[in-house]
């Protein structure tokens, strides 16, 4: 046929799509009966972290270490040098942080928290501000354990599930100006920028706030540190809804965004398609040597930070993999044919779609449990008990208390995160989990809350137990 004859399709997005990649191994799933999830949960306190594995049919409980790796990966896994000082994992980790996230000096560390450990030692003075867009769990629990006190800066759409600004991640300048005004810059040692906003429901930051963030910054002599665990998704959704990146590679992208900040921290177990591993990532030098000098006390030597040379491997091949138009294209779109599926049956979600996870408005799902009663908490295990698919809670448990006053932080989102992992799941997958929360949202009327019967004192949503009344 000439080109002249062929019939163009109208819409080129309409057109389907398919994941890049093909399966080459695979692992049993169970499927189990409902009696036996309803005495699981009875048995674990109603808490989907205190679930076997085997107990679980499709584990949507997190995207962090979950990911499948590819055959590249595996077979680095065999090139790993387990030497103590100097592997070549190291060097190779090391040169593509520096080429794909453009920071200057890379330290290894076991999983994304061991950098905000390292990262808030560095930086923290007891009685500092860190003005963030929205907490994360383990990142504030070190920024305080440091001494500092978090304080919110993120835009107030990122707070109404129902608002569909595209970039809800967003740093609201007037609420950091106001933070400056009120406590003086010298005790603000950075701002603490999460891309994409996990606990906003995956909501992306605007490459203009950050240029503008870094204005506002720079006349008061404050670093920006990046908590780059989704930065590529974050890349996605700029080159998706921004103006003038439409024609622009997520890789450039990637690289453009980070250039605007001083340093990063990264749970490798999410974006880089990895099971186990981090690093933080600075470009001044004087910072890289008081990170590598701290390293070497909680983690290892600053050439394996706490994994093994083939983690590192691994990792460094992830990050390659990660940053591949096709491979983020299908991995945010797995997530958006979930929640538009939700959608279509009126189901509650957090909008826009985020980038890694498909988060319910238990809210507006179980308008009759009151916030202390935990419906988020009671929906997840209500959804477990219908499929076998595991989720998690973030809401009120996740937030857990005020340390001055002791008493539970109640914030306005009540959610259910229905978490994707990367290269994992089938679209059926997909299908069989919208059903078993469609199946929750029938019955919805005849749900009751939780009351928490043991709350351990430090990121309680992990280890809490809970009973039905
Ligand atoms: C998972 C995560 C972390 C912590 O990383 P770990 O690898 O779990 O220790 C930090 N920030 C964000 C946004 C995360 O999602």
């Amino acid at each position: 046929m000439t080109d002249e004859k062929r019939v163009r399709r109208r819409d080129a997005t309409k057109k389907s799509w398919a994941e890049p990649w093909k399966v080459k191994m695979v692992e049993p799933a169970r499927w189990t009966t409902r009696e036996h999830r309803e005495r699981c949960l009875e048995e674990t306190g109603f808490n989907t972290f205190l679930l076997r594995s085997e107990d679980v049919t499709i584990d949507l409980l997190t995207d962090s270490g979950t990911s499948a790796m590819s055959d590249r990966q595996w077979a680095g896994l065999m090139l790993g040098d387990e030497a103590y000082a100097g592997s070549r994992n190291y060097y190779h980790l090391e040169a593509n942080v520096q080429k794909y996230y453009g920071y200057r000096y890379v330290v290894p560390t076991h999983q994304g928290r061991g950098a905000e450990h390292l990262i808030a030692k560095m930086f923290i003075k007891p009685g500092d501000f860190i003005p963030g867009n929205m907490y994360f769990t383990t990142t504030r629990v070190h920024q305080e354990l440091a001494g500092g006190t978090f304080a919110d800066v993120i835009v107030d759409e990122a707070h109404d599930p129902a608002n569909e600004h595209p970039f809800k991640g967003n740093v609201d300048l007037g609420k950091l100006e106001d933070l400056i005004a009120r406590v003086g810059s010298r005790r603000i040692p950075y701002v603490s920028l999460g891309a994409t906003v996990n606990m906003a429901g995956g909501q992306p930051v605007s490459m203009q706030n950050l240029r503008d963030l870094r204005s506002l910054c720079d006349r008061h002599g404050i670093p920006i540190l990046l908590d780059a665990t989704r930065a590529i998704e974050n890349a996605y959704f700029i080159q998706q809804r921004e103006g003038g990146y439409g024609g622009k590679s997520v890789a450039e992208i990637l690289l453009e965004f980070c250039s605007i900040t001083d340093g990063s921290w990264m749970s490798a177990k999410k974006d880089t398609l990895v099971n186990i591993g981090g690093w933080l990532a600075v470009n001044d030098v004087e910072k890289f040597d008081e990170a590598r000098n701290l390293v070497v006390v909680f983690e290892g030597l600053h050439t394996y930070g706490g994994l093994a040379g083939r983690d590192m491997e691994a990792m460094a091949i992830g990050i390659e993999e990660s940053v591949d138009d096709d491979h983020i294209r299908a991995r945010v779109g797995q997530v958006e044919y979930l929640g538009q599926k939700l959608l279509g049956w009126g189901i509650p979600i957090v909008l826009p779609i985020g980038g890694h996870a498909v988060f319910i408005d238990a809210k507006r799902f179980y308008p009759h449990i009151p916030q202390d009663h935990f419906p988020a908490q009671a929906l997840a295990a209500d959804i477990y008990i219908e499929g076998g698919i595991r989720t998690m809670e973030r809401g009120i448990v996740s937030a857990g208390r005020d340390p001055e006053t002791g008493r539970h932080r109640s914030p306005r989102l009540e959610l259910v995160r229905v978490t994707i992992p990367r290269r994992v799941y089938t679209q059926a997958h997909m299908d069989v989990t919208a059903e078993a929360i469609e199946e929750a949202w029938w019955n919805r009327d005849l749900a009751t809350g939780l009351r928490m019967i043991y709350e351990p004192k430090y990121l309680r949503f992990f280890q809490a137990r809970f009973q039905r009344g």
